[in-house]
């Protein structure tokens, strides 16, 4: 068992990748808190996981737009749990319109989710992790924080902004025992794109040299790795997970 006896936070754990990673560390012996927002399906999936794993399985209601409740959400997994080994920073949102289009509300709500939430889970991260002297954080990024895309700035904005935000924290955290490193997706099959239809989804399954979407699984592995001590040596870098995407063109 790779996470035998840790403890690990997964943000917008309810859905998607993230629901993915919290079974892959349940089922590798970690206990797992997932933290998504209030109205999510997090509670019931919380119930459905614990008992089902020598783990426990927690849900708590935290939206990472809130200080308070992220700030919360720690304080209370370390009560609760004893401490936090692996955080996965993972919950966001996606967001297509025109850029001449888009207004104020729309764009900041995106950074404020997708960079600063990121950032306001790594802080409260780093400041139980110092304490314990050992930690991992992984964020989620995307291929689109490595590469650009039409009518989506403020994703891809944010996505980069944590793509290099991961080097600085991983830096300035090495010399406390705290790693923190980033994962890129490809299009994976979730909830996140229900919005598009066949000729979209066909056309994004094209861009993937493997040539299919990728699954929640497949990154959950990955988050895995990373927050394992399999990875002790690896700390700053953002491991792309896209069936080639960003490999180039053929
Ligand atoms: P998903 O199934 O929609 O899961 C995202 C989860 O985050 C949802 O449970 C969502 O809750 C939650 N969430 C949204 N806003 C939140 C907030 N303010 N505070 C706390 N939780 C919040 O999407 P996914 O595809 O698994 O995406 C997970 C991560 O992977 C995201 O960071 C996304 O940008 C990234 N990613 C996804 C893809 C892809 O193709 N799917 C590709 C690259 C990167 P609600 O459902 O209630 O909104």
């Amino acid at each position: 068992m790779r996470m035998q006896g840790k403890s690990v936070i997964v943000t917008g754990g309810a859905s998607g990748i993230g629901l993915a990673s919290v079974e892959r560390c349940l089922e590798e012996g970690a206990s797992v808190v997932i933290a998504d927002l209030k109205g999510s399906e997090g509670a019931s999936r919380a119930a459905e996981l614990d008992g089902k794993y020598a783990g426990t399985c927690l849900f708590k209601a935290c939206d990472v737009t809130d200080t308070v409740q992220v700030d919360r959400l720690f304080v209370e997994t370390v009560d609760e749990l004893g401490g936090v080994d692996s955080v996965f920073n993972n919950a966001g949102i996606g967001g297509v319109t025109p850029s001449d289009e888009v207004s104020d509300e729309e764009f900041l709500r995106i950074i404020d989710i997708n960079l600063s939430g990121v950032f306001r889970v790594a802080r409260a991260a780093l400041r139980v992790m110092y304490r314990q002297g050992s930690g991992s954080i992984v964020n989620c990024a995307s291929i689109l924080g490595v590469f650009g895309q039409s009518q989506t700035a403020a994703y891809t904005a944010a996505k980069g902004g944590v793509v290099n935000m991961t080097r600085s924290l991983a830096i300035e955290a090495a010399p406390k025992g705290v790693r923190v490193n980033a994962i890129g997706p490809g299009y994976i099959d979730t909830p996140l794109l229900e919005a598009l239809d066949d000729e979209m989804l066909q056309g994004l399954i094209s861009l993937h040299p493997i040539g299919r979407l990728g699954r929640s699984e497949e990154v959950a592995n990955a988050f895995l790795f990373l927050a394992s001590e399999e990875a002790s040596f690896v700390t700053g870098t953002t491991l792309m997970v896209d069936g080639g995407f960003t490999a180039g063109k053929s």
